[in-house]
């Protein structure tokens, strides 16, 4: 589904990602671990166009979403084939992003009709079921304003989906959150997961990495330490030191 290669970024001389190789395949939900500052977000936001790599190649199903100009920077597509791979990779972030003008319906289906140019009734149709999918039907007029953080949550990650993306990002989606709230976020994306979306989701949520997770990557300082699946990442005998000392500083 999603293919990086040899991926590099620097911010003016600062080495940030410094030769990432990631593949994400159709249906898999790769949890990505690691300290702060340790290019997360930064990875995470190269892979739907936020910022583009200074070396190196993304690819969306065999198609490279980068552009590069004579000088082989890259720059840049098009605003309009930007906006196509930004529908097909949805992203939600910790902030939750919604508008805050908008009624929650609103919110859902600007996207769609801007965007995907269907029709208002059309998106009117799926946002409801979505938000019944989300479990906040009864939400449908409300504003952002009005709703817990994980209620909002749960909205972005609705109006993510009423884009029918071929793969959601999640980029700490539970961080900004009381405790109490975390579950209920947590549980729409098992769903998610459970029906075969592809992901790649940012946490510090480790049960949610060890039980929905099909591959954890450690990174840390630009370079991924280790891609495995949960129960070896997990387990006590993984040799890895930066993980261990990761680990015992959550929780
Ligand atoms: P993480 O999400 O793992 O905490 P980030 O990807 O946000 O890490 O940041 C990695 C490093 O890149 C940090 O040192 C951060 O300061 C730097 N960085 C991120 N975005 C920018 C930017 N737009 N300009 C300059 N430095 C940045
Ligand atoms: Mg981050």
């Amino acid at each position: 589904m999603l293919q990086l290669a040899n991926i590099k970024k620097s911010f003016n001389e600062k080495k940030v990602i410094k030769g990432i190789d990631l593949s994400v395949r159709k249906g898999e939900v790769v949890v990505i671990v690691g300290p702060s500052g340790s290019g997360k977000s930064t990875l995470l936001r190269m892979m739907n166009a936020l910022e583009y790599p200074t070396e190196g190649d993304i690819r969306l199903e065999g198609e490279s979403i980068l552009y590069k100009d004579i000088n082989g920077k890259h720059t840049s597509r098009n605003d309009k084939e930007l906006s196509k791979f930004r529908a097909e990779i949805g992203m939600v972030f910790q902030g939750f992003h919604l508008f805050a003008h908008k009624t929650v319906l609103e919110n859902i289906i600007e996207g769609p009709i801007y965007v995907r140019k269907i029709k208002k009734e059309q998106a009117i149709q799926e946002a409801e079921y979505l938000l019944k999918k989300v479990g906040l039907s009864d939400k449908r007029d409300q504003y952002p304003h009005s709703l817990s953080g994980g209620q909002q949550q749960r909205i972005a990650i609705a109006r993510a989906l009423a884009m029918k993306p071929k793969m959601l990002l999640f980029d700490e989606p539970t961080s900004a959150l009381d405790p109490e709230l975390v579950g209920e976020v947590l549980i729409v994306m098992k769903e998610l997961a459970l029906e075969g979306m592809t992901m790649a989701v940012v946490t510090h949520e480790m049960g949610f990495a060890r039980e929905v997770g099909d591959r954890v990557i450690f990174i840390d300082q630009g370079v991924i330490v280790q891609d495995a699946p949960p129960e070896k990442f997990f387990h006590t005998t993984n040799g890895n030191e930066r993980i261990r000392k990761f680990l015992s500083t959550l929780s």
